[in-house]
């Protein structure tokens, strides 16, 4: 935003600044420049004007010194000079007027008429020409000496004219005059060399003589009636050659002049200077044209730097903007990033706070947690054992019966042992007492397993050997196997090896066995079927038995604790949780379903010891 305000302020700046430098250095250059060049104008034009005047005025002094020749008093004094006198003067004018490198001498009697000249054997000869019109007779016949510019009405040929009267005596009239006229042409020949044109005008303002031959006659001003009649009754120049061109000063720059050449306008650097001796006007004109190129450069030049300044101050301008713009930019973040940086700690702090209190509430919370799962397995563990020890109430009158037979035939050899020994039949003794012994021996086995089951508390996993655990499981409850006629079926892996614990797992199947018992208890055949198949390293190990099976509606609810469709003291509810929970301990899984023959199916899920 601030940069394209600053963008546009720039241009409008540059907009202004351009055109006003160019103007500003154009002006001040021109003036300069016209200043400049009027200084060598000037200068040149007084060294013009002065050699021009030490040019003419060097012959000022000859007519004078003519007129004190006796030879040209003589002629002059006689009315009837003759021929060889006329010829000798002419000669001698002839030779003075060469020396002197003028154009023409000559001699004139009162009357105007030219008597004797240097250039009487020329076909222009002034000889027998009478110049009465020409100011400088007059003058020199009033005893002036007398000076004169005019255009040749003989020679055509322009020439300043120096006459003095020639007289006998200084206070007598002058018997005649003496002229000496003074060639221009070749005087301006050697302006050629100026780089500028010079006008020489006469108090009429006409340029009689100038190194550029097309201002020869032309009039500064026009001219005004009496001074049209003296040119034209003095003869000096033919009144209709004469054209009038106007100077017209510039108001802006003194010394600058416009002036109408007939076709175009043109401006010059002039000058003009006064030469009195001589009554005349002298002119410099310059071009002025050059100058207006030259200040047009300088302004471009000017307007190239201004461009440039322009452009170096507007690029380090932008520059200094955009690191502003950037370091309050750096600064605001940086502010910003404070402020959140602090709200972030105080947060920190706030939640640090928060934070150190929940976790004093969840330090605690696992503690009571620890404490309630430390109870919770104790609980379970206590369950476990009461779930074992009801199995074993259960199993006590089957037991008690097993042991009841061989307890009756002990006595019974006991009793005729008695016998024997009173008859001394020591060899019937030691028989009846081997049979009391091995009959003791099986009664132990009977009990020897119980115990270890009873007993046996050990949690340790392990590698277990899965049918020993369930071949330990039906020597349990064998009694009531036999007393309901059960047949059991196996289809078991030669080696199942699982991880597992073994009092635990035989605690499962003890469980299971005695359910299907409890099952079949109305079926008219009774079979336990223990079906096992190992894949992807699990051991699938199947209890189906031929009883009625679980109520679909029941089958939800049998892992569930304290569910149990059997009568009260009969069943507690516990037992399939209880085997639930310990495959689940053991990393396995307990499933219930019934089989396609009818009844129940109980499938245990065991991770094997070994790749199978
Ligand atoms: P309880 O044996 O004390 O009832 P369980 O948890 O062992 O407790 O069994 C829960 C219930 O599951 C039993 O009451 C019975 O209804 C059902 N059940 C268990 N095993 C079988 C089976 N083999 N056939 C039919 N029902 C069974």
């Amino acid at each position: 935003m601030v940069t394209s305000i600053f963008k546009s302020l720039s241009l409008i700046i540059f907009a202004v600044l351009l055109p006003l430098t160019a103007w500003v250095t154009y002006s001040v250059s021109y003036q300069y420049l016209v200043g400049k060049e009027l200084t060598s104008v000037r200068s040149q034009l007084g060294l013009f004007a002065s050699d021009l005047e030490a040019e003419i005025e060097k012959y000022s002094f000859l007519p004078r010194v003519l007129s004190r020749n006796q030879k040209f008093k003589d002629l002059l004094s006689k009315h009837d000079a003759s021929q060889n006198m006329l010829s000798n003067i002419n000669r001698d004018l002839a030779y003075i007027n060469t020396v002197s490198n003028t154009e023409v001498v000559y001699l004139m009697r009162l009357d105007g008429t030219t008597v004797a000249a240097s250039n009487w054997d020329a076909e222009d000869s002034f000889v027998g020409e009478n110049f009465t019109f020409r100011p400088y007779f007059q003058n020199a016949i009033a005893g002036r000496e007398g000076r004169y510019f005019a255009l040749g009405t003989t020679s055509g040929r322009r020439g300043y004219y120096f006459s003095a009267p020639v007289q006998t005596n200084a206070n007598k009239p002058p018997i005649g005059i003496v002229v000496v006229k003074v060639n221009i042409d070749k005087l301006e020949q050697s302006w050629q060399d100026y780089a500028m044109t010079f006008l020489v005008t006469d108090t009429n303002g006409v340029v009689f003589s100038s190194n550029n031959p097309k201002w020869r006659f032309r009039t500064l001003h026009p001219l005004s009636k009496d001074a049209l009649l003296d040119i034209r009754n003095n003869q000096q120049y033919p009144v209709d050659i004469l054209k009038q061109t106007t100077l017209v000063p510039s108001k802006s720059y003194p010394g600058l002049l416009s002036i109408d050449l007939s076709d175009r306008l043109e401006q010059f650097l002039s000058a003009q200077q006064a030469i009195p001796t001589l009554n005349w006007n002298v002119y410099a004109l310059k071009p002025a044209s050059g100058l207006k190129k030259a200040a047009l450069g300088y302004a471009a030049f000017a307007a190239l730097l201004a461009v440039l300044s322009w452009g170096l101050v507007y690029l380090s301008s932008l520059r200094r903007y955009n690191l502003r713009e950037k370091l309050e930019l750096k600064q605001r973040s940086e502010r910003q990033l404070k402020e959140a940086h602090d709200k972030l700690e105080q947060r920190v702090v706030q939640r640090t706070h928060a934070l150190s209190e929940s976790n004093k509430i969840l330090k605690q919370e696992i503690t009571d947690r620890r404490f309630a799962e430390d109870e919770l397995r104790r609980t379970q563990k206590e369950l476990i054992h009461a779930a074992k020890l009801a199995t074993l109430g259960q199993l006590a009158s089957g037991i008690t019966h097993e042991l009841n037979q061989p307890l009756a035939a002990i006595n019974n050899y006991a009793e005729n042992a008695q016998k024997f020994l009173s008859q001394n039949n020591s060899e019937q003794t030691r028989s009846n007492l081997f049979e009391i012994l091995k009959l003791s021996e099986r009664m132990s086995d009977i009990t020897t397993q119980l115990k270890t089951y009873s007993y046996k508390t050990d949690d340790q996993i392990g590698a277990t050997d899965l049918n020993k655990c369930i071949h330990n499981a039906l020597a349990i409850i064998k009694s009531r196997i036999k007393a309901s006629k059960t047949s059991v079926s196996f289809e078991l892996l030669s080696d199942a090896q699982v991880y597992a614990n073994d009092i635990r797992l035989e605690q499962v199947f003890i469980n299971l066995f005695g359910n299907a018992l409890d099952a079949m208890q109305d079926s008219d055949h009774r079979l336990i079927k223990l079906k096992q198949t190992a894949k992807e390293g699990w051991i699938s190990t199947r209890v189906i038995d031929s009883g009625p099976g679980i109520e679909k509606s029941q089958l939800p609810h049998i892992f569930d604790a304290f569910f149990t469709t059997k009568t009260v003291g009969v069943g507690l509810g516990l037992g399939l949780s209880i085997s639930s929970e310990i495959i689940q301990n053991l990393g396995g899984r307990l499933r219930a379903s019934n089989h396609a023959s009818g009844g129940a199916q109980f499938e245990i899920l065991l991770r094997s010891t070994t790749e199978t």
